[in-house]
């Protein structure tokens, strides 16, 4: 299957793909920060963040004399760059793309940084530190800003933004590398504060931290975390601003985990980047455009954990047969069902070590079948748009003892190809392969006369309940083809037996939804034997059915829960054989 490009690769004319993987690879904080870089100025900062790395990469060289040396080359380098003569192809890159080039000579504060590092310099105090740190990031991310606020100039309020940004980075770095950099000779931790809670360089390298380092930690965090929360002063800053939630967002990890920041490195899960820098992105927008100058929302989101690697299901399958693995082909002759889905009795094991994604996982339906299928075993992705419900559910899934979850936020009506493609490679990275898809997430959009509907409101309807599936379905075939039992299940409805008049988008949606699910049937019907099928819930206590009914009695609506079997059947490996066919649950 032919797959989206990588949404970096199309805007690096001049650099070469390792500069660029060096500068930004991709998984990386600055690779998603450049995600929301326009594209007329990726080139520029992709070439400045190699330039970067170039130079602090020169300080870390194992041979003292050949570090001086590369950083004696760059600061020659910066002055050819200056005066339109740069060699290296980074340089050369940015020289080509910047019409003021007397404000580059600021990458010497970058090389007086990377000298201090090679000069493994100590700091007396916090003051001290932040000189550093504003000379190391702080330049660094100035000149970033330099770029994306052109032709405009860098005005007092936006440097100072920029440089406070990059200096909560660079504490970040520190507090997260703390135990590494004491082993290779760098102390960054002030020599008052060392003093003061009677610490040693060797005790910052044990691999258990000690309580006083913790305290040392904890300051560090506190002041990080005040540079990062700076509001952008101008939407052109919003790359800016997703390196600064995703940097606050490791700062939360590494609270919540006590600052062990002495065994493995702390991390953000693979889900929690793009989910991260899609909502500082989208928040930047939103507060500059209401002309509101709040910071931005700080709240916890602790739980928003992609599933860790060390949980990865263990490579050998252990599934058990369940009570109805007997029945070979469940449909007879006649095309009918040879169990009734709506009876269908589940093992208690039937789903142990499948990996699911249920969509719309956050309520209603697809809440009941994600509680019900990890409770049977499976490793469910819950997706979703509302984080607080989605958190509430991981709780209770982790809170009953059963496989942990994944969540996985995004907004149909929103995303865009690289979120679909963001999402295909973590589940990749994190599972290997998908063993099923539910399309559960739906809207119900405006119900009208077709002569009254309004455009945008059934492109919306469309998009969220056609398309959508459409491209994850496709996003995430190579991980299903990955599976020895793969089963895709898409959501049908009533409106599409009995059609009435007035439903509008909703309608046409799930008769749309319907067709791909046959159409994909035949595709699939023989190798690779994906089954796809469809469910119909019926009527479901739910918010869509009171949006759609409002004045009908609830109290004789089934729960969502009470409808999970047909779900589970198709979910899992008792449905073997079963594809094409439109499973009702009541
Ligand atoms: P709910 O309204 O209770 O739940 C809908 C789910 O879809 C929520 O998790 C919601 O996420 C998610 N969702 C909605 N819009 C988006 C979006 N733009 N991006 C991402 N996720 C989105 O509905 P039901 O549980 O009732 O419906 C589930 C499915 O069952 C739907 O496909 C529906 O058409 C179908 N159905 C339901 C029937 C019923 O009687 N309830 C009858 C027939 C079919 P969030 O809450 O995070 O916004």
């Amino acid at each position: 299957m032919k797959r989206f490009s990588d949404p970096l690769s199309a805007s690096f004319f001049m650099l070469d793909h390792s500069l660029t993987n060096q500068a930004a690879p991709p998984g990386s904080m600055r690779y998603f920060s450049l995600l929301y870089t326009p594209e007329a100025r990726r080139e520029s900062v992709t070439a400045l963040y190699a330039i970067d790395a170039e130079i602090r990469e020169s300080a870390r060289s194992a041979n003292h004399e050949v570090a001086h040396s590369r950083l004696q080359w760059w600061r020659a380098e910066v002055d050819r760059l200056v005066n339109g003569a740069a060699q290296h192809p980074a340089t050369r890159a940015l020289q080509a793309d910047s019409a003021e080039r007397a404000e580059l000579a600021k990458l010497h504060e970058v090389i007086a940084a990377a000298d201090m590092d090679l000069a493994r310099m100590t700091y007396d105090d916090a003051r001290e530190l932040r000189a550093y740190c504003s000379r190391s990031a702080g330049a660094a991310v100035e000149l970033v800003a330099a770029q994306l606020i052109r032709p405009l100039p860098l005005t007092e309020p936006l440097r100072s933004y920029a440089n406070r940004v990059g200096v909560g980075v660079r504490q970040t770095e520190i507090i997260r590398d703390l135990r590494q950099d004491a082993y290779d000779g760098l102390l960054y931790v002030p020599l008052d504060r060392m003093d003061a809670h009677g610490l040693t360089t060797s005790d910052l390298r044990a691999r258990e931290i000690d309580p006083r380092a913790r305290s040392v930690l904890q300051e560090l965090h506190d002041s990080a975390r005040q540079n990062l929360e700076a509001a952008p002063p101008d939407r052109a800053l919003r790359p800016i601003a997703v390196l600064a939630a995703l940097h606050r967002r490791l700062l939360d990890r590494i609270a919540a985990c006590n600052y062990d920041v002495g065994g493995e490195r702390v991390e953000l899960g693979p889900f929690e980047k793009p989910w991260v820098a899609w909502r500082a992105a989208r928040l930047t927008q939103k507060r500059i455009a209401d002309g509101q100058k709040r910071p931005p929302r700080t709240g916890n989101l602790q739980s928003l954990l992609a599933t860790p690697l060390s949980e990865r299901r263990s490579a050998e399958r252990r599934r058990r047969p369940s009570e109805l693995s007997a029945i070979r082909h469940p449909l007879s002759a006649s095309g009918k069902f040879m169990i009734d889905p709506r009876s269908y009795q589940p093992a208690p094991d039937l789903l142990r070590d499948r990996v699911i994604l249920i969509t719309g996982a956050s309520d209603g339906i697809g809440r009941a079948v994600a509680l019900a299928a990890a409770a049977h075993g499976a490793r469910v992705i819950l997706h979703g748009r509302n984080v607080r419900r989605l958190e509430a559910l991981y709780d209770q899934i982790i809170g009953a003892q059963q496989p942990r979850p994944s969540i996985l936020p995004l907004d149909f009506e929103k995303a865009g190809p690289q979120e679909y493609e963001q999402l295909s490679a973590a589940l990749d990275k994190e599972f290997g392969r998908l063993d099923a898809l539910l399309h559960n997430a739906g809207m119900l959009g405006e119900r009208a006369p077709i002569e009254h509907c309004d455009v945008a409101k059934w492109m919306r309807t469309m998009h969220v309940n056609v398309n959508s599936p459409f491209i994850l379905t496709r996003c995430c075939l190579p991980l299903l083809k990955r599976s020895d039992d793969p089963s895709i299940v898409f959501t049908s409805s009533n409106v599409v037996r009995t059609p009435h008049p007035f439903w509008g988008a909703y309608l046409v949606s799930k008769w749309a939804s319907d067709g791909l699910m046959h159409m994909l049937a035949e595709e699939f019907e023989h190798r690779p034997a994906i089954r796809v099928n469809s469910i119909n819930p019926g009527r479901v206590r739910t918010n869509m059915r009171l949006q759609a009914y409002p004045a009908e009695d609830r109290s004789v609506l089934p729960e969502p829960e009470s409808i999970v079997g047909p779900y589970l059947y198709l979910l899992g490996p008792d449905s073997r054989g079963v594809t094409g066919q439109v499973v009702d649950c009541q």
